[in-house]
């Protein structure tokens, strides 16, 4: 079974029409108070919390394609307010208290993309709902009880998360062989690229410019260099995330990790009666290669995964088209997990990238000396946590001390990746390790973590 459609950038944008018309070109030389580079979410936050609390300040996006060209046009769609990097590794830059703080302000990016969305007039197909991380082995059982019980000893609220068995699971969503299910409540399921347009649309009536067509090609003290003229800007934020490799002196900074995504034809009522799924849950599964759903709003089935992890020398995509063989493992995780689905078309896929810091832990900040800030290396997690780093970011560029800029992730400095060969040695060999860590568990049914994963961690420092 092929695919209808490989690319255009994602199915979120067929699912609207089409890419939208891009927006004028940086017309000339331009100054500026700040100078944002990159209109993703991150771009578009922290442009759009800037302007709510000073609407006095100047500024300017430049973007080298098209407004939510990037991973927040192609995501998964999950608005989940996750913490999903080592708690112990933000002990280093902060407390305790912090780490628990930072999570407590991830959860409210939920709430408050929803409440940003309702005042703006963004339609996103938000749907209030749960996250459901399904495990399908017993190592996989082990794998989510042990993140319930760490949530809980970091204070994560008991009313956010739950276990379940086999049964309520498969009641739930009829996942083949599910052994239960670690849920997550207070998430929402989003339509990415609606969402992505309509902040843009919603940044430009506060009056910011955002400049497309436009290519940063260096960023230094006081000054941007694109393809169609200078901005000098006070303070720049760089918000590439996955792309940042392609800005000079950055190229070793975070990995542009590579995930794609499938999406079937409209399922009959019939199949959906089969596989339950009526809250609309974010799906995802335990596995070390795991991946991540949407039930959509036409009721097609949105599968994601990693497929070709990475690119030699950090390279990206152009249009979103993925390998012809990561859609057929994205075609059998939805076959293994819904028999039921065999025979179903797939009507388009897609890839995108998303960054990742040699720690795996993101970062947001602002250097006083040079006045350039950024935020990114979310390692897939970047829907809801852009919503926290534009606001942190609008926080520091406006040199206001608030609980948010006090957080543990706000300028934390992280060592670079290694040079090539080995950083695309080194993620390929740790996906093909996880890749055999799932199979040995799924082969074995041992209730403990595969060591192929323990070594893959412990070689790439995940
Ligand atoms: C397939 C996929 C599925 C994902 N699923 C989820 C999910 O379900 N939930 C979740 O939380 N996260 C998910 N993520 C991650 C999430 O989408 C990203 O973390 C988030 O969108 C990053 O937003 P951003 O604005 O920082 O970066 P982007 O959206 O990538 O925006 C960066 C922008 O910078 C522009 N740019 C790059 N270089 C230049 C340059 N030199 N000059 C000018 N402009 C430039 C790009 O064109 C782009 O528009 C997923 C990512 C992918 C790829």
């Amino acid at each position: 079974m092929s695919v209808r459609k490989n690319g255009g950038v994602s199915f979120w944008y067929a699912d609207i029409g089409g890419v939208p018309d891009y927006r004028p070109a940086l017309p000339g030389d331009r100054e500026v108070d700040v100078c944002i580079v990159g209109a993703g979410f991150t771009g578009l936050w922290t442009a759009y919390y800037l302007k709510k609390a000073d609407p006095g300040v100047d500024v300017a996006i430049v973007e080298k394609e098209f407004a939510g060209f990037g991973a927040s046009g192609r995501n998964g769609g999950w608005l989940s307010g996750a913490f999903g990097w080592s708690r112990e590794k933000y002990l280093a830059t902060g407390t305790r208290a912090g780490v628990i703080a930072m999570e407590a302000a991830l959860r409210g990016t939920v709430d408050e993309v929803i409440r940003v969305a309702e005042e703006e007039g963004i339609d996103a197909d938000i749907r209030r709902t749960d996250e459901v991380s399904v495990a399908c082995s017993p190592a996989q059982v082990t794998r989510i009880r042990e993140e319930y019980e760490k949530a809980l000893a970091w204070e994560v609220p008991k009313d956010r998360l739950s276990l379940i068995g086999a049964d309520e699971t498969r009641v739930r969503i009829n996942v083949d062989q599910a052994m239960g299910a670690l849920v997550t409540h207070g998430v929402a399921r989003v339509q990415p690229a609606k969402l992505v347009q309509g902040l843009a649309r919603a940044v430009e009536r506060l009056g910011i410019s955002i400049f497309e067509q436009t290519t940063v090609t260096a960023i230094g003290k006081g000054r941007v260099l694109t393809d169609r003229g200078t901005i000098r800007a006070g303070r720049i934020i760089r918000a590439t995330e996955g792309f940042t490799a392609g800005i000079p002196g950055h190229e070793r900074l975070w990995v542009p990790l590579n995930s794609a995504i499938v999406v079937t034809e409209p399922l009959s009522d019939d199949l959906w009666d089969q596989l339950g799924w009526s809250g609309c849950e974010l799906l995802g599964d335990a596995a070390h290669v795991y991946c991540y759903a949407q039930r959509t709003r036409e009721g097609r089935i949105a599968m994601g995964g990693r497929g070709v992890p990475y690119r030699f020398g950090s390279k990206t995509d152009s249009s979103g088209r993925t390998q012809d063989a990561t859609v057929a493992m994205l075609r059998d995780v939805l076959h293994r997990l819904f028999p039921q689905t065999r025979g179903v078309r797939l009507d388009h896929a897609w890839c995108g990238v998303l960054g990742v810091p040699r720690d795996w832990c993101t970062t947001v900040g602002l250097d006083p000396r040079t006045g350039i800030g950024w935020a990114g290396g979310y390692v897939g997690l970047g829907v809801s946590t852009s919503n926290l780093a534009g606001r942190t970011l609008a926080d520091l560029v406006l040199e206001r001390k608030t609980e948010m800029t006090e957080l543990p992730w706000v300028n934390r400095t992280v060592r670079r990746w290694e040079p090539e060969p080995l950083r695309w040695l080194g993620i390929h060999g740790m996906y093909s390790l996880y890749r055999m860590a799932d199979a040995q568990e799924a082969r074995t049914g041992g209730a403990q973590t595969s060591w192929y994963a323990s070594l893959a961690n412990r070689l790439t420092g995940h």
